[in-house]
């Protein structure tokens, strides 16, 4: 790895000094990584380092860097027509909400925003009028997943159910709700993964009762916890949710956010298991993250709840000024098209079970104690003890990415440092990523995990 220059150690600096960093805490001793350009899955820092991104960044960059095509629909349309509000229409906008209803194989109407978040916040809000409309006034509750992320705006981050992001910035929402998640690894002794399950569904069901069934509006859940440690449920858990939405009047909102746009191996994660929500929101590989756009997948007939204009708050009144930007329009159709031209949707099957596979033999290492795969999201629980299934300490995980980044992989993890869940490393290389790609992150891991570990 090559060392500082003048220039970077100015610009270490520079950063220090003005730069408010994502979730990372501040350290003089260990600056962040600055990078300078990137090309398919690999970062190039500004010493000239090269690493390769296992993690697609913050799990988005899913057809990979520099893509021409990409700048090219942007600057065209920004030649065009730069803005125009979603008060009134454009035909970027038309057009990829007619291209979404397309992936999502169903009839849905699509809300524009800029981020995950603000997806998942404007979901919560039409499901709160929606039932308000249509006779249920008081259903004004949502019930998430411990270990769950759906954001850091406040509502969003009320549905999150990880202590360590909430912490210090509580009271948060009103009316979030959490149940424990389908964490099979961790099911009782001599308890089948079905039986279990279903046991983690019926809490949600048992919540809905004791809080009152007419005061529930909404269930929210990521088809698999990705961030929150690759939490992959059984079919049964999915059916056995849908079912209870069902039989209550609750709506099903699934966060697409990270599991959409072929990282699953499918192009949504939920076509995995044949669900269909109420309410699917987007983000991050709608664009592969090259500008901000996020939607909101409404149902048509929650649609039509909102078409009373007899009430003049019958409609949706929701603003947020830049969501459905053109540029950002046309460059995520040109994005969802270099994914069905490459099919990088079918490349991430193949692709997460090469990973799964080759890792697989990782099993009998003393600090793996789980070996999680969904498309191309794997996720690797290490623990102090394989019976008692104690976590690994943190020092450890730690250690272990950092080896792996100074051999030129990056690669990620979760963490709930509250309920002392931070042990589970990550790995979502972009969809696009070459056969030597692969090869080189599942030799740099193994050599990394058996050498010193
Ligand atoms: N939902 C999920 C599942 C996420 O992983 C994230 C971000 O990581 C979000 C929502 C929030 O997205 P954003 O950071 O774009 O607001």
């Amino acid at each position: 790895m090559q060392s500082l220059g003048k220039e970077s150690e100015l610009a270490v600096k520079k950063d220090q000094q003005y730069l408010w960093h994502n979730i990372t805490p501040y350290s003089e001793k260990n600056p962040p990584m600055i990078a300078a350009s990137a090309s398919g899955s690999w970062v190039t820092d500004i010493d000239g380092n090269k690493f390769l991104d296992g993690m697609s960044g913050l799990w988005c960059v899913n057809v990979g860097y520099g893509r021409k095509e990409l700048a090219e629909a942007a600057y065209n349309q920004l030649l065009t027509l730069p803005y125009f509000p979603l008060t009134q229409s454009h035909m970027p906008a038309i057009a990829l909400a007619e291209k979404l209803n397309e992936w999502l194989e169903d009839d849905y109407v699509i809300f524009f925003s800029n981020s995950g978040s603000e997806a998942n916040e404007a979901a919560f809000k039409i499901a709160r009028q929606y039932q308000q409309q249509t006779g249920q006034p008081y259903r004004h509750k949502f019930i998430a997943r411990y270990r769950g992320y759906h954001g850091s705006s406040m509502g969003s981050l009320s549905a999150t159910g990880q202590a360590q992001r909430k912490y210090k910035y509580e009271p948060l929402g009103g009316g979030f709700l959490h149940v424990a998640p389908p964490d099979s690894y961790r099911r009782p002794d001599g308890m089948t993964e079905e039986a279990f399950n279903l046991q983690s569904a019926q809490a949600i069901e048992d919540m809905i009762i004791w809080e009152g069934v007419e005061s529930v509006a909404a269930v929210i859940m990521e088809p698999v916890i990705t961030g929150g440690g690759v939490i992959v449920p059984h079919q049964v858990y999915l059916d056995r949710v849908q079912e209870i939405c069902n039989a209550h009047g609750v709506l099903l909102i699934i966060d697409e956010v990270i599991c959409g746009f072929g990282r699953s191996g499918r192009k949504f994660g939920h076509h995995n298991f044949g669900i269909k929500p109420d309410i699917v929101t987007m983000a991050k590989g709608l664009t592969s993250a090259y500008l901000p756009l996020s939607a909101t997948a409404v149902r048509k007939e929650i649609y039509e709840a909102f078409k009373d204009n007899s009430d003049d708050y019958g409609h949706f009144r929701h603003v947020n000024t830049f969501g459905g930007n053109p540029a950002a329009c046309a460059l995520a159709l040109r994005n969802l098209e270099i994914l069905e031209q490459e099919n990088l949707v079918e490349r991430a099957a193949v692709l997460g079970q090469r990973l799964a596979g080759e890792f697989a033999g990782l099993q009998d290492h003393k600090l793996v104690g789980d070996i999680r795969s969904f498309g191309l999201v794997i996720g690797i629980e290490l623990v102090a003890d394989k019976a008692s299934k104690q976590p690994a300490d943190l020092s450890v995980v730690k250690g272990i990415i950092a080896e792996c980044k100074s051999k030129g992989l990056i690669i990620g993890k979760n963490g709930d440092t509250v309920a002392g869940f931070n042990n589970v490393l990550t790995f979502a290389p972009p969809l696009s990523s070459t056969d030597e790609d692969i090869q080189f992150i599942i030799d740099t891991f193994k050599a990394v995990l058996n050498g010193s570990w």
